[in-house]
């Protein structure tokens, strides 16, 4: 009987924890490499915004950090995964993008003097979209928002910078608009780990809204195409190979892309997007809430071009 009561306390204690844990899957994609994994549902109180995907570095006596979290509790939620793991102090914050999980941390690591980076373009689009996302995330996140307090990046870069930090090297690359106004790339030469921000979506279909730009975001994806990547940390789903994020990320741009050009040639309005057949995509999740209302942004922005 004290056995069974013990079992069903374990389990209780279990489920406990399932309800309240950190929701962040840590995966060592390569020695001292660590990529934390999301989950792809939607901010809420119990996910922190942290669903998304982050990732750290350990290296000789510090750790570089790779996206902050989106509410101050999500960030100290991403510091208790590095301390599962290292000592070290992180030393280094870099954002790969000014969407709200990226950036909404900053503050928490800026506050123990680490310093944060990300690029020209991705900082504008910061400071452009700041206020809203702050809005919307705060809604979303309920009692858990308490304390954030969001600070754009201190430093930028404007151009491909190469940084070496506590015996990592990696490189900062600028690609411009693509999901959002300003992605940025961070490339490990020596191991072939590219963390790409949401230059890459896997499992979940990406969403081409309207702070993105279509044709841009093809371009950035043939920036990682050129550095062949051993291995992608994607913004959103499980870390994959270039075979893997083009099947899920750029197929399905240029998909899109070539689908409504051929409408837009037969002098079709926006309601015949309804009638492109992207059932190829379908095995992607949220494709249902959000398949049709990529094929109009694209639509949208090609009618411009
Ligand atoms: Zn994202």
């Amino acid at each position: 009987m004290a056995g069974l009561i013990r079992t069903i306390l374990l389990f209780s204690a279990c489920v406990i924890h399932s309800v309240h844990a950190n929701p962040l899957q840590r995966i060592e994609v390569s020695k001292n490499v660590f990529a934390l994994i999301g989950p792809m549902e939607q901010r809420s109180e119990t996910n922190l915004a942290n669903n998304a995907n982050f990732g750290f570095i350990v290296g000789e006596r510090g750790v570089v950090l790779i996206d902050s979290g989106g509410t101050l509790k999500g960030a100290k939620a991403i510091e208790a995964q590095i301390r599962a793991v290292t000592d070290k102090p992180v030393v280094l914050v870099i954002n790969t993008g000014g969407q709200d999980h990226r950036w909404f941390g900053n503050r928490y690591f800026a506050e123990q003097g680490i310093r944060t980076l990300t690029s020209e373009q991705t900082l504008a689009d910061q400071q452009a979209r700041g206020d809203a996302q702050m809005a919307s995330t705060s809604r979303y996140t309920g009692e858990s928002w308490h304390g954030t307090d969001v600070m754009p990046a201190k430093e930028m870069v404007s151009a491909v910078t190469d940084i070496s930090v506590e015996g990592i090297q990696l490189q900062l690359i600028p690609v411009g608009p693509a999901h959002t106004g300003g992605e940025t790339l961070v490339w490990l030469p020596e191991s072939g780990v590219l963390f790409s921000g949401d230059v890459v979506y896997m499992d979940r279909m990406l969403g081409v809204g309207p702070q993105s730009q279509h044709l841009a975001w093809i371009e950035a994806f043939k920036v990682i195409q050129q550095l062949k990547p051993g291995k992608i940390v994607p913004g959103h789903g499980q870390p994959t190979d270039l075979t893997g994020a083009e099947r899920d990320t750029y197929r399905y741009l240029r998909f899109l892309r070539s689908a409504v050009g051929q409408l837009l040639e037969n002098g079709e309005d926006m309601s015949a997007t309804s009638s492109i057949d992207q059932s190829a995509f379908s095995y992607l999740s949220v494709y249902e809430q959000i398949h049709a209302r990529n094929a109009q942004r694209v639509f949208e922005e090609m009618e411009w071009e």
